[in-house]
């Protein structure tokens, strides 16, 4: 048996029953990573305390306390989410020798029940993109063909849960990031609801859309993590005041009385009809299962991307306006006078990405421009929202393909605009403040292909739900 196959829940029976230890765990881990992650560039840098708190864990048990419910299982974090000690870099120059010197709430929390932190992912910069070609420290590869993407923002943490170098992975998603590399990279991708996890250490980019979100290798075991990550948090004013339920009661249950959703008409006419059919196919599985299905209209869906677009950009301008030489990371030494000094450090400190939406969000913004666009877009969320909320009067889940496309190979996609659409599906879940879940539907082409399932806000309880129930019908189980 190989244990960095195993999943969390199996992995921490063995644990507590002292039948492997987490350091024997870690220690594998860390040769693993040694090894292939030399090819598969999944983690810009490694936990060197990894195995000594490993053994603090493992000693833990030994004295018989309760060691969590991530007993001694290393987890890997996005290189956006702050881990005390460690280099928080957001894959940019600009933060390349930054330390963290605190703990993002997430981390805090997953170490209270006893996961250990094994290094940090790699992702593209400030987590715009959907490839991670934009890291300064080079791509991350697809673990299923290396000649492609893992998708991003979040592939470093996509890519490591895949090729099984860590147990789980957290990552942030503000359009897709989490849900679109999860189906690129074949594993479970879970967005929480807007407010469902604290944001506190997330280093922020559009704050209206932005959620941590987590990878795993199973449906148990993202319900694990969201009993883990979930819950409000005074350093975070938009995390909500909402019972937590305990996620793993939701598994295995039989979830033919909740009704599906299925959009009406295509959001976007650019998709791979080969997934189209994937995703039919899985649905129509549902229905032999015994499950309704019913279209609805989504009208505003098609306008997610120019909105998503629009407003991404905004927020960005001026979340970003943080990094200018004085309070974190790089400075120019190219300077004589102030604003010289801001020019030239976000000039070499920032990459061509990040300085795009910083332009367009600076235009979005003008005079000109602010209430044809930016004003229009806000405009155009409220009515998407609307969409989703009448949506949720007829079913209880939506299900759409994750992505609409394979994933592609590096490069293939220079072009920016062309990787803007790609995120129709998943964009528009942010704009409306919704959980979802991307769930491996098999593969196409050796290429894995994910289904998404949305649920009305806190009602994670559903995907959970619905995801276990798919996993197990397409398994044919
Ligand atoms: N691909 C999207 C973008 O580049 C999503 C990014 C994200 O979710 N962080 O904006």
């Amino acid at each position: 048996m190989n244990i960095l196959n195993l999943t969390i829940w199996e992995a921490t029976e063995l644990i507590k029953r002292k039948e492997v230890s987490s350091v024997e765990i870690t220690e594998q881990l860390i040769t693993e990573i040694n090894n292939k992650d030399k090819e598969l560039h999944s983690y810009i840098s490694v936990n060197p305390h990894a195995v000594e708190e490993a053994k603090e864990m493992d000693e833990k048990i030994a004295k018989g306390e309760d060691p969590g419910a991530l007993a001694g299982i290393p987890v890997a974090v996005k290189d956006n989410i702050c881990v005390k000690g460690m280099p928080t870099t957001c894959a940019s120059k600009m933060l390349e020798n930054f330390y963290s010197p605190y703990n993002a709430t997430v981390i805090e929390k997953i170490k209270e029940e006893g996961a250990i932190v094994l290094g940090k992912t790699n992702m593209d910069e400030f987590a715009f993109g959907s490839s991670t070609e934009n890291s300064i420290f080079g791509s991350t590869r697809n673990p299923f063909d290396l000649q492609r993407v893992p998708g991003g923002s979040s592939g470093g943490s996509a890519a490591a849960v895949s090729a099984r170098l860590c147990f789980s992975a957290l990552g942030s998603d503000s359009g897709g990031s989490v849900r679109q590399p999860a189906a690129f990279c074949g594993v479970v991708g879970l967005k929480p609801t807007y407010g469902r996890v604290s944001r506190y250490g997330l280093v922020a980019t559009a704050s209206s859309l932005d959620q941590i979100g987590f990878f795993t290798k199973d449906v148990r075991d993202a319900a694990i993590m969201m009993n883990v990550v979930s819950g409000q948090d005074e350093k975070d004013s938009t995390s909500v005041d909402i019972d937590v339920p305990d996620y793993t009661t939701f598994l295995d249950k039989d979830a033919k009385n909740l009704k599906i959703g299925i959009p009406d008409k295509d959001l976007v006419s650019d998709i791979d009809s080969r997934i189209k059919e994937r995703v039919a196919e899985s649905i129509e599985k549902l229905r032999d299962a015994g499950m309704t299905v019913k279209t609805i209209p989504l009208p505003h869906a098609e306008y997610g991307m120019a909105v998503y677009n629009i407003l991404v950009s905004a927020e960005s301008l001026s979340n970003l306006a943080r990094f200018d030489g004085v309070k974190y990371g790089f400075r120019s030494e190219d300077y004589t006078e102030l604003y010289q000094m801001y020019a030239n450090t976000r000039g070499a400190g920032l990459g061509p990405e990040v300085k795009r939406r910083i332009m367009l969000g600076a235009c979005m913004l003008s005079v000109d421009y602010y209430e044809p666009f930016y004003l229009k877009a806000k405009k155009i969320r409220t009515l998407i929202k609307k969409d989703f909320t009448e949506a949720f009067k007829e079913v209880d889940v939506i299900i759409t393909p994750t992505t609409t496309e394979l994933p592609f190979r590096f490069g293939e996609k220079s072009e920016p605009l062309k990787m803007y659409l790609s995120d129709i599906f998943t964009a528009n879940v942010n704009l409306a403040g919704l959980p979802a879940v991307s769930i491996p539907a098999g593969f196409i082409d050796k290429l894995p292909v994910g289904l998404q399932i949305i649920a009305p806000h806190f009602r994670e309880d559903r995907i959970i739900g619905m995801a276990s129930f798919i996993e197990r019908c397409l398994k044919g189980g």
